[in-house]
């Protein structure tokens, strides 16, 4: 351990970007990536040209990019005010801020809420794992609650035991993703009520990551709510997860705020015209939607086949599938052999504690992890 580095980081296990890519066994070369929620689609060859010629014709790479990112914002506010069907003038650049990628925002959320020992982050597990693990570099306290087997709703009596409880510091960040990675589900009504209920002083970040596949969102909420802040990523349903642009949409009082603490020039030229001409040619980028959702009807019914495979609904572009079985440890290994089959015929998919996460891919990919899925249940004998 290097002796000038922080004791606590000593233990840290830090995320791990394609977990199932890098390993020393076999597998097939080419791999159907479907284990971290992209969108199966690149660009457009046209947008990719439009690109090149901005890189080429407008961008001085000698100069800093746009720190304002003003003309973004802006575009942005106008999808937001669209995607809720809101009239054009209720949000407006003043309720965004861009950061890269939302991983960049999530860090600067528990910059400005709970450093210098004055808060702790509450999260429902499963769940997307970078809260933890950012507030943990931060030194930042993490305090976990389950959630319902059967509906994933967040164990709400638990999440409320544990903010009463919780002193020096108390929690001052609640995370949710709407809807939730890994499981796939919208916000329930109790979990929304709930949310509602919180005091002034506890923020609450509502995750729309996945909002273009589930077409359901809360901004219209916020005006309601000066304690929520919702996020969203141009890195899933709009096909830039290469370029790592994030926003989120907040009180003006609030983006201010995160504007103070995020660095001078956190985007690159280059991201921040991706993210523009994502947005001027959304129309086009988002008409992959409905096939996405086509296909992961296709996939749940066909998942649905199998007695031993327990698919949960969902409003996202991923399924979470666990197995039917009671005893614990046969199940963990199932699972791991269920992932360790799907990667070497060429499928990756997201191993997690109790279940198998899988994006949904194109066409072509769905029907192979079906194949490939339909062989290694045949292996097994499930
Ligand atoms: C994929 C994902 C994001 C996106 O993060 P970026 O840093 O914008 O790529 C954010 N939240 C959740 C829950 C996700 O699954």
């Amino acid at each position: 351990m290097l002796p000038f580095i922080r004791s606590d980081l000593a233990q840290f296990t830090a995320y791990k970007p394609h977990p199932s890519s890098h390993t020393a066994e076999p597998v097939a070369t080419q791999f159907d990536r479907l284990d971290t929620n992209e969108s199966p689609y690149d660009l457009p060859p046209e947008l990719k040209e439009k690109l090149a010629w901005t890189y080429q014709q407008v961008i001085e790479t000698n100069r800093y990019p746009d720190g304002g990112h003003e003309q973004l914002k802006d575009a942005i506010a106008e999808y937001v005010n669209e995607s809720a069907n809101l009239s054009s003038s209720r949000f407006t650049a003043a309720n965004i801020s861009v950061g890269n990628g939302s991983d960049e925002l999530i860090r600067s959320l528990l910059i400005a809420t709970c450093l210098r020992g004055e808060g702790s982050i509450l999260v429902a597990n499963p769940t997307f794992s970078m809260y933890g693990i950012l507030a943990q570099t931060l030194g930042i306290g993490v305090v976990t609650v389950g959630r319902n087997e059967t509906n994933f709703e967040i164990n709400i009596e638990a999440a409320q035991a544990a903010i009463s409880q919780t002193q020096n510091p108390p929690i001052r960040v609640v995370f949710v993703v709407h809807p939730n990675s890994p499981t796939a589900n919208l916000l329930t009504a109790a979990e929304l009520a709930w949310l509602r209920t919180l005091p002034e002083e506890i923020l609450v970040v509502i995750d729309e990551a996945y909002f273009e596949f589930s077409q359901n969102t809360l901004v219209s909420e916020l005006a309601q709510r000066p304690n929520w802040i919702i996020l969203r990523t141009f890195s899933k349903a709009f096909r830039l997860a290469a370029l790592r642009v994030g926003y989120c949409i907040a009180h003006p009082e609030a983006i201010a705020i995160l504007e103070k603490v995020r660095l001078p020039y956190n985007l690159p030229s280059f991201s921040l015209a991706a993210a523009l001409l994502a947005l001027q040619n959304r129309q086009l980028l988002l008409s992959s939607i409905l096939q996405t959702q086509n296909e992961r009807d296709r996939l749940i019914a066909a998942l649905a086949q199998y007695p031993t495979l327990q698919v949960a609904e969902s409003a996202a572009n991923f399924l979470y599938v666990r197995l039917r079985q009671s005893n614990s440890d046969t199940k963990n290994l199932t699972l791991q052999s269920l992932h360790q089959q799907l990667r070497s015929s060429g499928t990756l998919v997201r191993l997690l504690s109790e279940g198998l996460r899988i994006t949904i891919g194109t066409t072509e990919e769905n029907s192979r992890t079906l194949e490939r899925l339909k062989a290694a249940m045949e292996n097994y004998k499930f």
